[in-house]
């Protein structure tokens, strides 16, 4: 059974490479009908916030990727930590260190003058004697002193570590008692089965430290996948200037959870050159061993691209459902399914599509000066009043092509051209010369309304 989680620190909000890598487990997991689970490490008390935690829960469900069973806090389970330390004091794998903080610092000033590798020396590791007063110890972990922490990391191959290079006896419970970030990452993947941690590569380094907590309690190691960064155009680490991180920001600037998966799968893995991927076909296609080894490039131009093609696609009731966000209510308007089908199309984002359905759907309360010079000249507003007598001599219109026919025998009977009505009506009815074809515009704005709208911009009243 494959068992992943994403298991991120409540330190702010749910950040795009964080779902990059949840998404990575989950499709991982559902792809081997394993389990994918969800854990809040939120044990440093001063960095996490509750707020926070609640934050990137709600921008998770908001992508519908659903974790299986309950959700884990660390901050709860404290007690178990210390049972683990304990744990490995009885077993004489860990100890207590009585080093002061400036005794550290002096230590650490030597060892940087002599341009050696800060670490700690192991000066408690056997210590037996009667512990200095006033100290209160943390406790450090027998970490191997020599050799290599080798593992084969499921996308970078083979990685070694040299030890001497890099690890010492870490702490793993600071003097206060609390257990170190290494340390509850290792008890909790443990306790929690998982087989495969798909994390990012800024996490490389800790796997060492994590391996040697695993061997310390017999605790089988899972395996790692270490997946690159998301880099900006100019090749550094995304930042917050490179546009919205915070996954909640996608939503308000009208896209689709569903879009931004997309997005963010085909981030740092392909299948050939597809590029839409429905959930279900990413479950069916996807295997970490296949994500890209160097680091991918963030593409807004992608992102809007592949929102837009969700937006072709999507059943009208789900596009009628993410316009409520932004405010606009079209449950009960009744021309509601032609309006999305024919904006659909011109739209990028939810957002955009709403201002588009809602140009439509309310009367003009102004009009686009530009336009107006444009268009609004000569006979147009005779023509349009003459217009406005034939739809009103000829009765309802109930479809799109019933006003195309009639405004087609107008424009014969006058001797004038389409753009010489079409330019005007449109002005008239969404306030600017930017809409869709204009006969289905009439269609859904409906019979009475277009009458209404035309006599409103005749009389040249504007709301403002
Ligand atoms: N809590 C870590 C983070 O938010 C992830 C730890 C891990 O995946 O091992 O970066």
């Amino acid at each position: 059974m494959v068992v992943t989680r994403f298991a991120p620190s409540p330190t702010g909000y749910l950040h795009i490479g964080g779902l990059r890598t949840a998404l990575y487990s989950y499709l991982w997991s559902k792809k081997n009908s394993g389990k994918f689970l969800l854990r809040i490490e939120d044990t440093d008390l001063k960095r996490n916030s509750q707020e926070a935690a609640i934050a990137i829960e709600n921008a998770f469900s908001w992508t519908n990727l659903s974790h299986d069973g309950e959700i884990i806090y660390q901050s709860t389970r404290f007690d178990i930590y210390r049972s683990y330390v304990q744990q490995l004091l009885d077993e004489g794998k860990a100890y207590r260190c009585y080093m002061s903080r400036e005794e550290l610092d002096e230590l650490r000033s030597t060892q940087t003058a002599s341009k050696i590798r800060p670490h700690y020396d192991g000066r408690y590791r056997d210590f037996e004697g009667e512990p200095p007063s006033g100290v209160e110890p943390v406790i450090r972990i027998k970490a191997p002193q020599k050799g290599e922490i080798s593992f084969v990391d499921g996308i970078k191959g083979e990685v070694h570590f040299n030890v001497e290079d890099m690890l010492d006896d870490f702490i793993i419970a600071r003097s206060d008692g609390t257990p170190t970030y290494n340390f509850v990452v290792t008890i909790d993947d443990a306790l929690m089965n998982i087989t495969d941690v798909i994390r990012g590569d800024d996490h490389l380094s800790n796997t060492p430290k994590q391996i040697v907590i695993y061997n310390a309690l017999d605790f089988k190691i899972p395996k790692f996948y270490h997946v690159p960064m998301i880099l900006n155009n100019q090749g550094k680490k995304l930042s917050k200037r490179d546009g919205a991180l915070d996954v909640m920001e996608y939503k308000n600037e009208g896209y689709l959870p569903e879009a931004l998966l997309n997005f963010l799968v085909r981030l740092g893995w392909s299948h050939g050159d597809q590029e839409i991927f429905s959930l279900e076909e990413m479950i069916e296609l996807f295997n970490p061993t296949d994500i890209n080894k160097s680091a991918s490039a963030y593409n807004e131009e992608k992102l809007i691209w592949i929102n837009s093609q969700y937006i072709k696609k999507l059943p009208s009731e789900r596009l009628v459902e993410e316009l409520e966000f932004f405010g606009v209510s079209i449950k009960d308007y009744p021309k509601k399914e032609e309006l999305i089908e024919i904006l659909r199309d011109r739209a990028k984002t939810i957002k955009e599509l709403a201002v588009m359905v809602k140009n439509i759907v309310n009367e003009p309360t102004s009009y686009d000066e530009k336009a107006c010079k444009k268009f609004i000249k000569g006979d147009a507003l005779k023509n349009l009043e003459a217009f406005k007598q034939t739809l009103v001599a000829h009765g309802e219109c109930k479809s799109a092509s019933e006003f195309e026919i009639l405004a087609k025998k107008f424009l014969e009977v006058k001797g004038l051209k389409l753009k010489d009505l079409a330019q005007p009506i449109r002005i008239a009815m969404v306030g600017s010369a930017v809409s869709p074809s204009v006969f289905e515009v009439l269609n859904i704005v409906g019979y009475n309304n277009v009458i209404k709208r035309i006599e409103k911009l005749l009389k040249g009243e504007e709301d403002e």
